[in-house]
């Protein structure tokens, strides 16, 4: 286990779907669908979030 500088923290950009609550990865695109309710996501709604991902 390697220690890593914490205020270095990788975080990535995720949508919350703004039907279910589901947070899934944006993959890089505008827009996405949710994998489980289905309800198309974009940036633009403001429903990015920054997902800081401690561990593993
Ligand atoms: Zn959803």
């Amino acid at each position: 286990m390697s220690n890593k500088n914490q205020t270095e923290a990788t975080t990535e950009l995720s949508f919350k779907c703004a039907n279910c609550g589901h947070m899934y990865p944006t993959d890089n695109l505008r827009e996405k669908s949710c994998p489980v309710c289905g309800h198309v996501n974009n940036i633009e709604e403001g429903c990015l979030v920054n997902v800081s991902n401690e561990g593993y």
